[in-house]
């Protein structure tokens, strides 16, 4: 149905991405480094972000309480039974991957590199976290792996970033964006669609300011509601409202429209646990939301990147 030019998708995937590159699939493998939060230990705030669970934001991670190798070869192990002879991007997902002493991190990054069929390394960070040593150690590995550093930026609005307790600025996404770029590091920005008092003005807003940034690659997210979290409360309290999924399939395609082509898509909606999440429930069921995504590119005619040249 979609006769994209991605591989059969209109919007450019990271599948396609990695197949061109490597000429092969490569699979994710989300690890733990055991890593804490600087939002979380009072040196940045207290209470973390409004959305993040006491997971870190990384539910579907390996059990920190095992070695990067060992948590790496049981997920292979399982992976491998879906996907033979593939290739693997070794994932650093959960709490702020780079919020250690920087002779841990060189360890805990060896160790993901070093395991078998490995070829790309992610680090998912804040901006405001990452020391001078540490640039030097992300630079000295992209010189021989492919680096990705995903930075969680969910809004450019900084009145946004208070609302949720980012506890960071656009300023300091910026300022470590800028960094990251010029040493040659592949950057990966987090957004997040649906943040208590965005509108969709605000929300495509965000996603154009990234085609006069140029990163690699985005990762566009719908915000989950989950348990035991303060969104929770805003939403039995009902001031935070969540999207219908027609609705935000209509966005998704606008923000695609609008946002530059050669820019990577890693993720358009969210994974989240069934037994976790409290709204919305529709996005359980994630291909039927990337299957409606599809079609309503294919019902509109369109590709990533058909309207970038008239961006807000
Ligand atoms: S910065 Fe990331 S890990 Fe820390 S509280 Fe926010 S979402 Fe959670």
């Amino acid at each position: 149905m979609n006769n994209g030019p991605y591989l059969g998708k209109r919007y450019h995937t990271l599948d396609y991405f990695f197949k061109q590159k490597f000429g092969t699939k490569i699979a994710k493998i989300s690890l733990s480094g055991g890593f804490t939060c600087p939002n979380r230990d009072g040196s940045k705030g207290v209470g973390g972000c409004i959305y993040c669970s006491d997971k870190l934001s990384g539910d579907f991670a390996g059990n920190p309480a095992y070695s990067v190798k060992s948590q790496f070869d049981e997920i292979k192990s399982i992976m491998n039974k879906k996907w033979k002879n593939t290739s693997y991007m070794a994932y650093f997902q959960t709490g702020t991957g780079t919020y250690a002493p920087v002779s841990r991190l060189r360890e805990l990054y060896k160790a993901a590199v070093d395991c078998d069929d490995v070829v790309a390394l992610s680090i998912a960070t804040r901006a405001d976290c990452i020391s001078k040593d540490c640039y030097a150690l992300l630079e000295e590995i992209s010189k021989k792996t492919f680096l990705t550093v995903e930075l969680g930026l969910q809004s450019v609005h900084d009145k946004t970033g208070k609302v949720i307790n980012r506890c960071s600025t656009y300023a300091d996404f910026l300022s470590a964006f800028n960094t990251l770029k010029s040493l040659g590091i592949n950057v990966c920005v987090h957004l997040i669609n649906g943040l208590p008092y965005e509108d969709k003005s605000m929300m495509m807003e965000s996603v154009c300011r990234m085609n006069e940034l140029m990163p690699w690659s985005v990762k566009l997210h719908l915000l989950h509601v989950i348990k035991g979290t303060v969104c929770e409360q805003l939403y039995n309290a009902g001031t935070l409202k969540v999207f219908e999924k027609d609705e935000y399939v209509s966005l998704i395609c606008d923000q695609l429209e609008q946002l530059d082509s050669r820019i990577v898509i890693q993720r358009l909606t969210g994974d989240g646990k069934r037994d976790e999440l409290v709204a919305p429930l529709w996005s359980i069921k994630k291909f039927e939301v990337l299957n409606a995504i599809d079609a309503e590119m294919y019902r509109r005619n369109t590709v990533q990147g058909a309207l970038c040249s008239l961006s807000m």
